[in-house]
């Protein structure tokens, strides 16, 4: 009995909390309204209790049917939210308020389709979390393994054996900078993914830049076979962009040149419109067919031909690629065909006298 008694009187008490907002107007009014009754009217002292006693009644019946009220809308918003945070509704469509809320409704509606897309993108990312996890734990679990088995052969015997130490140090060692490249694609991939990498735009001449990078491979180039060249153009022609971040673009674009060219030609081609720059790399190479065209730029992504053959490679390059080419707000395009070769091209803003 008691206990139904102490909370009926919570229940009282705390409908009163909800319209404790409004006591200062209430107070007022019923100050206002206690005055004008006395200059208005004669009353007596006793009727001045009377009537002092009913405002009094009256408020406080006012004020718990306002707390009644606002405790019910309240009550109702705080279980729609709850509701969206919990994900439990499937359209916004299905979020109906009380006639005394529907002025809310849009904006509850609205959160709701926020909250969802929120928690999509959450489920989104943490699912290529681990889909990055388990590509970076199985791309580095090869060269790996691989090292080890060379080290473990060399171990049991073979290290004395002249006919193959050399070999499975050299291969092992081979293996070991697959993995730095790994490790360094890896890092920049993340970098560029996470926004941490920072670009640093200025005007740059291109003939010099290109010229320099083209030097530079060509002392690595594996077999005389191959020529790199760089087609005339305009030397005086200036270009804006993140100069070390177009390095890696073409040393990466070269490298794959010259990785999928057994025999044959790579050409830098520049060509000059009135607003912008095309730089195109141009092999002569395997090609690309058609259908793996869309894929390439995936990270991670190597054909089957290029897994089962022994050219080294991570799968990150155009991925890093494509990142900075947008990072420049340009787009990058590739056409190519089996055993004919292939191009890929980006645009650069150059440098125009305005
Ligand atoms: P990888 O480290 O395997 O070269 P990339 O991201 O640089 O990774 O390239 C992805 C795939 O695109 C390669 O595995 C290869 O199949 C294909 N590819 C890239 N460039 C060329 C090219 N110039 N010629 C032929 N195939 C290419």
């Amino acid at each position: 009995m008691l206990v139904i008694v102490l909370r009926s009187f919570n229940k009282v008490i705390s409908n009163f909390k909800f319209s404790s907002i409004f006591l200062i107007e209430i107070f007022l009014f019923s100050i206002i309204l206690g005055i004008l009754i006395v200059l208005l009217f004669d009353v007596t002292n006793f009727q001045l209790f009377v009537v002092a006693l009913s405002i009094l009644i009256f408020d406080l019946i006012l004020l718990y049917s306002i707390g009644i009220k606002r405790r019910k809308d309240i009550e109702e918003i705080k279980s729609v939210i709850k509701s969206i945070r919990k994900n439990r509704f499937l359209h916004e469509d299905e979020i109906i308020l009380s006639k005394s809320l529907k002025d809310l409704e849009g904006n509850i509606k609205a959160m709701s389709r926020r909250t969802q897309q929120d928690i999509a993108n959450m489920e989104k990312l943490a699912h290529a979390r681990t889909e990055f996890l388990g590509y970076v734990s199985h791309e580095l679990r090869t060269p790996i393994f691989t090292i080890q088995g060379y080290l473990e052969t060399l171990l049991n015997g073979a290290v004395d054996d002249s006919n193959v130490n050399k070999t499975f140090l050299k291969k092992a060692f081979n293996h070991s900078e697959n993995l730095n490249a790994l490790l360094n694609d890896l890092i920049d991939i993340s970098m560029i993914e996470s926004g941490l990498l920072k670009l640093s735009f200025r005007y740059f001449n291109l003939y010099d830049h290109l010229d320099e990078i083209i030097t530079d491979i060509r002392q690595t180039l594996p077999s005389q076979k191959i020529n790199l060249s760089l087609q005339e153009f305009n030397n005086g022609l200036e270009v804006y962009g993140d100069k070390d971040k177009l390095k890696q673009v073409m040393t990466n674009l070269i490298s794959n040149a010259i990785k999928y060219t057994e025999e044959g030609s790579i050409d830098i081609i520049v060509i000059e419109k009135s607003k912008s720059v095309l730089v195109t790399v141009k092999d002569s190479g395997i090609g690309i067919a058609q259908a793996e065209i869309d894929r390439i730029f995936e990270r991670f992504y190597r054909t089957d031909r290029e897994r089962a053959s022994s050219i080294p490679g991570t799968g990150l390059g155009l991925a890093i690629v494509k990142h900075i080419i947008e990072a420049h707000h340009s787009t990058i395009e590739v056409s190519s065909e089996i055993n004919v070769g292939t191009e890929f091209t980006f645009k650069l803003k150059k440098f125009a006298l305005s």
